[in-house]
């Protein structure tokens, strides 16, 4: 093997784990509640209640209140967080719901099952996330031409990067719309020193395998309060009432985390700083390294309020960089899917779709990968998919730009220093300018 493969971004075990799996096990607990669930709830509520670092807590968060105590909800995934919050905001058939363009499709798919219409909202350059003028048009807009007030608006802190929440929130209490936060790949990222998720009147969170932490595949909802979470409980349960036999009065779902589940994540939460501060550790190293190569330009933190956990460090080509091969980009009709994920993806029909990264981004990626390591495109938005595109959208080229410039590199905790260094060799090796 010439060199060992880096993986774009994959976690890693470290805390007790093993000891609150076997714990489950001896005790008999080896379903979806008990002491690991009510003890990772526990870990989570602690952790977006705290105070980020001392160096964090500069002038620009210095004036932000203390995050009001959440009730967390622990669930099988970061999609059905999605789907039990737009029931909580009582999206139904027909409903429209603002969502974030620029995300992937978990954050849009909940809408759809619920019958209710996704309306799509482009982001802003700096943050890469939902803008927030672009919202309160798009939010009059919808009630001019429907007549009625969009349900719930779901900002997206896509590769963890802090959306502008302040301003967000602004336009939401002035059209009064609860605001669903997706911060599946956010967790420990903070806007004013205060955690993503705790902002909205939900916050979602996923422990899926790649995220900042896993409980191998999982997810949580953040809720205002005690009582919103015994709503979602009670819904994430197959919505039994109490009586001593069956009895069912609302149409319930079966998306409890389970309590060994729960215990890999009681373990993930004993590292869960470290990871944080490698992946901040990582990005740092990729600042450094590609301010010495032309044409190429990383997403960092656009202002001292904006602090990233970097879940994903992300770059894109400037206008005018080209990269060599790219007169034979896309000329095989091959995914980049490797793996199990490979085995799920359906097979692509054509090498080409109608909107698609530039050749220049895709001759990097076949370039990285011929060094063994791993790249994507960044994300395509929701307004470009096939499946939404019956669904309304307001758009203002920010997101296809950087779908069709941009890549994510490796980062998390196995991405070593000396990788970030054979990463941006390669990097500055193909490109020509
Ligand atoms: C991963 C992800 C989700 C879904 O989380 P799962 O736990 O995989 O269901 C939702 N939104 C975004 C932005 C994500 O990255």
């Amino acid at each position: 093997m010439k060199n060992k493969r880096i993986l774009l971004c994959l976690c890693r075990m470290g805390g007790g784990e093993m000891k609150y799996i076997e714990e489950a096990f001896a005790d008999n607990w080896v379903v979806p509640l008990g002491p690991n669930v009510n003890g990772f709830e526990a870990d989570l509520q602690r952790f977006l209640a705290s105070a980020p670092s001392p160096e964090r807590l500069d002038a620009a968060c210095a004036d932000m209140p203390e995050a009001p105590v959440k009730s967390v909800v622990a669930l099988s995934a970061g999609t059905a967080a999605v789907h039990l919050a737009l029931i909580g905001c009582g999206v139904g058939p027909g409903d429209e719901v603002m969502v974030q363009s620029f995300t992937f499709s978990a954050s849009a798919n909940p809408v759809r099952y619920l019958g209710a219409v996704p309306v799509f909202v482009d982001s802003e350059p700096d943050t890469w996330n939902m803008d927030p003028v672009l919202l309160d048009r798009a939010i009059a807009d919808r009630v001019e031409k429907t007549g009625r007030k969009p349900k719930a608006i779901i900002p997206v802190y896509l590769y963890g990067m802090p959306a502008n929440i302040d301003a967000i929130m602004e336009v939401a209490r002035k059209w009064d719309i609860p605001v669903v936060e997706d911060a599946a790949e956010a967790f420990g990222s903070r806007y004013r020193g205060r955690c993503c998720g705790t902002f909205g009147r939900y916050g979602v969170l996923s422990f899926n395998g790649n995220k900042m932490i896993t409980t191998s595949g999982g997810g949580a909802l953040v809720c205002e309060s005690p009582e919103a979470a015994d709503r979602i409980k009670f819904l994430a349960t197959q919505a039994r009432e109490n009586y001593p036999y069956y009895q069912h009065e609302e149409i319930g779902y079966n998306y409890r985390m389970s309590n060994i589940c729960a215990g890999i994540g009681r373990g993930q939460m004993e590292v869960l700083d470290e990871h944080i501060a490698h992946h901040r550790r990582v990005q740092q190293l990729y600042r450094e390294l590609l301010a010495g190569v032309d044409g190429i330009t990383l997403h960092d933190n656009p202002s001292p309020e904006i602090d990233s956990n970097f879940w994903l460090c992300a770059a894109t080509l400037d206008d005018g960089t080209h990269v060599s091969g790219e007169e034979n980009a896309y000329s095989s009709p091959s995914g980049s899917l490797v793996g199990g994920v490979a085995a799920t993806a359906r097979a692509a029909v054509s090498a080409h779709t109608a909107v698609e990264p530039d050749a220049a981004v895709e001759a990097l990626r076949v370039a990285l990968n011929a060094e063994n390591i791993e790249s994507r495109p960044l994300w395509k938005p929701m307004h470009l998919q096939p499946v939404f595109a019956s669904s309304p959208s307001y758009v203002n080229g920010v997101s296809e730009r950087l779908f069709r410039r941009g890549i994510c590199l490796p980062a998390g905790p196995w991405v070593s220093d000396a990788d970030v260094e054979r990463i941006v060799a390669a990097i500055a090796s193909v490109i020509t300018r």
